[in-house]
């Protein structure tokens, strides 16, 4: 198969649109928690083995298996496992700032056990300051934080707003006695709140990878991890969580934009002509709460840049999903130009820039966008 590594001509001649990235990926080292933890954790910590034709997962004592061989082997940019070589990938599709998301990492989620939640997420943040955020600024994670133990993940949050991290990464499908709009997560909007850490939720988490096997499973399926994180927005906002803490912003990441808007309207219905059986009331309608608080990303989406001139929805940011398949590497100024060549300039910057400015402080770069 070939590799494209050339932006594609008919962009080449176009001027190079400059973005950054709400949604990226970190590719952690394999041995990430067998260097890290002492034997009795890395044990339990997240572990991936290739198979004949699955990858199976091993974490906490559990066994998933995914048929991700074809996906592993489609990840492609040069840049995939090494940061500096990704920032030559960077420049090349014109993109200035990652928001890098975990890989493997977003397996801890999984994790039953307090102490091995702790350590897992520690020994990755730790990872991520080290090998990713240390000596360049253009790529920059959030913070893994322990779930198991709110009291832990509000302590996470304390140490990673000391060490740099500008969010949290936080996972859709939580089971029900643990669901986000439950009061017992107070604790961590709190934290959160008084260092302004981005709740940055990321679809596909948490849950199930395959939960349908008849005709059209695959895009089935990609469905499949968008709804969780509509599910997200509704929890937090109609449980009153984001309207306590007006301040706190939530990305959803990967799950397109245009529904944002929509279920913002679709929860005022609700709150509206159900309003008899509300609990508990809010101080601003649901679609309030949503546009003043809710961020989406999206790689491909026509409908994501077309909402904001219909609804003035504009909290949407552009993620070109590196190294991922769904994402744009090879193709991102040939997107960028075909979704914005025709749009108005200003919603083109908010959505190019804007918006990530808004949510994450962006470093001043030594040598214009190709610096460190
Ligand atoms: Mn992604």
């Amino acid at each position: 198969m070939t590799q494209v590594t050339e932006v594609p001509t008919d962009a080449a001649d176009k001027e190079k649109i400059w973005a950054h990235s709400g949604d990226s990926h970190a590719m952690e080292p394999e041995d990430l928690w067998t260097s890290r933890l002492p034997k009795r954790l890395a044990d339990r910590a997240p572990r991936t083995e290739r198979g004949e034709k699955y990858e199976i997962v091993y974490v906490d004592g559990q066994q998933k298996s995914r048929q991700l061989n074809d996906f592993m082997d489609a990840i492609r940019p040069p840049g995939a496992s090494d940061i500096a070589i990704r920032l030559r990938d960077l420049d090349q599709e014109g993109v200035q700032c990652q928001l890098a998301f975990p890989s493997s990492g977003f397996w801890s989620v999984h994790i039953h056990d307090a102490e091995l939640s702790r350590a897992v997420a520690r020994a990755w943040n730790e990872w991520s300051l080290q090998e990713v955020m240390s000596w360049q600024k253009r790529i920059f994670t959030p913070a893994i934080v322990p779930l198991v133990e709110v009291a832990d993940a509000a302590a996470e949050v304390e140490w990673a707003a000391e060490q740099g991290f500008q969010s949290i990464f936080l996972p859709c499908t939580m089971p029900t006695e643990k669901e986000w709009g439950l009061d017992l997560w107070e604790p961590l909007w709190a934290a959160a709140d008084s260092h302004n850490m981005v709740l940055a939720y990321h679809i596909g988490t948490g849950g199930d990878t395959v939960v349908y096997r008849g005709p059209g499973g695959a895009v089935v399926n990609y469905m499949e991890t968008t709804y969780p994180g509509m599910r997200v927005v509704s929890h937090l906002v109609a449980s009153g969580a984001l309207d306590r803490h007006p301040d706190l912003k939530v990305l959803i990441a990967e799950g397109g934009a245009g529904w944002v808007p929509a279920i913002g309207d679709r929860m005022d219905e609700a709150y509206r002509q159900h309003g008899m059986f509300v609990r508990p009331r809010l101080n601003r309608l649901p679609s309030e709460i949503v546009r003043q608080q809710v961020y989406a990303s999206f790689q491909h989406d026509i409908s994501a840049v077309q909402i904001i001139e219909d609804t003035h929805y504009d909290n949407v940011l552009w993620g070109d999903d590196y190294p991922h398949l769904e994402g744009t590497y090879g193709h991102t100024q040939e997107t960028l130009h075909q979704l914005f060549d025709s749009v108005d300039p200003r919603i083109q910057d908010r959505v190019l820039r804007g918006t990530f400015e808004e949510l994450f402080t962006v470093p001043e770069l030594d040598e214009g966008p190709t610096g460190r």
